[in-house]
């Protein structure tokens, strides 16, 4: 059975896409079977899988309305298959900032996605969720079928701000939707060692936050950036790039964590709780007035 994963921060520009594009192709890489799913209507995690959003019949839109099943509409790009990193796509294009707005009045509208990949939660070994930056509705329907949430964070000032509402958002999916959902961990994407505050605020993160943060950090890195106006991600594009590196050992961590098995997400019976959600809930609220305090005395200096 799938592991489901969000990777989610309603933050823009956080880099969620880029992890998420990435994160499939090294985990396809390594042998694993993928599915990505596109939940944001700027698509721009379909374009870089190297699919063409334009040209796309079906999408996730239709999956959530209803009028196709995930099998219906997701595609495999032959671009990624070249390199031996193919996963599958559940692409998105405009047409599904109106899903937000049609939903509202349907029944089990938080549920939707989570309904429709049950039927192919045996598929797959992971599905990625790109969700876009915004706690609506979609990314309910997101955090409702998922097993746990990555959230990508560069370390800067603020480094936490919205993070408390990302993660109040959780405790109440956690509450009222999703049992099953946890916050898988906390990811240092965009990362510059030579910047200071930089390497203070992660030294911070790790210190607070502990075993929740991943011990890959990805770095900043210009192929990254570049791949995806090739419609690849980086992985595919430049393997050899330090960015794309640590996207795969990334991947093996990610492989390396996960306990074999996650209920099923769709019929799964209720586990006692997931206290990791309310200890991360507890350490945001603590946590970041000092993190933040960090950044003024620091960036004057530089
Ligand atoms: P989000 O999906 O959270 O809006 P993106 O993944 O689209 O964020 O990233 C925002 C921008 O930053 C994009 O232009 C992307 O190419 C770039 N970017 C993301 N991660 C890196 C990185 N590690 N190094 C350099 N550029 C990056
Ligand atoms: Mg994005």
């Amino acid at each position: 059975m799938a592991r489901i994963f969000c990777i989610a921060n309603q933050k823009g520009g956080v880099g969620k896409t880029t992890t998420t594009v990435n994160l499939a192709a090294g985990l396809a890489k390594l042998g694993q079977r993928v599915l990505m799913i596109d939940l944001d209507p700027q698509g721009n995690a379909t374009m870089g899988s190297g699919v063409d959003k334009r040209q796309l019949e079906v999408t996730v839109y239709d999956v959530l309305l209803e009028s196709a099943s995930v099998a219906e509409a997701r595609v495999k790009p032959e671009r990624l298959a070249e390199g031996g990193f193919a996963y599958d796509v559940l692409g998105a294009n405009r047409e599904l900032a109106g899903a937000e707005v049609e939903m509202v009045s349907l029944d089990r509208r938080e549920k939707r996605l989570r309904t429709a990949l049950a039927a192919v939660g045996a598929e797959y070994d992971f599905i990625l969720i790109d969700c876009p930056p915004s706690l609506s509705l979609l990314t309910l329907n997101g955090l409702c079928a998922a097993h746990g949430v990555i959230v990508p964070m560069q370390c800067e000032y603020f480094a936490l701000e919205g993070l408390t509402d990302l993660v109040n958002t959780i405790k109440q999916v956690h509450a009222n939707l999703n049992k099953n959902l946890q916050i898988i961990g906390l990811l240092r994407v965009m990362f510059d060692p030579r910047i200071t505050l930089q390497q203070q605020v992660s030294d911070q993160l790790k210190a607070h936050f502990g075993e929740k943060v991943f011990d890959t950090v990805i770095p900043r890195n210009v192929r990254l950036a570049e791949a995806p106006s090739y419609g690849l991600p980086g992985v595919v594009f430049d393997p050899p790039a330090k960015g794309s590196q640590a996207f795969v050992a990334f991947a093996e961590e990610m492989i390396r964590k996960m306990p074999p098995a996650l209920p099923a997400s769709a019929a799964a019976p209720e586990p006692p709780s997931a206290p990791e959600v309310h200890a991360v809930a507890a350490e945001v609220e603590s946590t970041g007035p000092a993190i933040q305090a960090a950044g003024p005395a620091e960036a004057k200096q530089e």
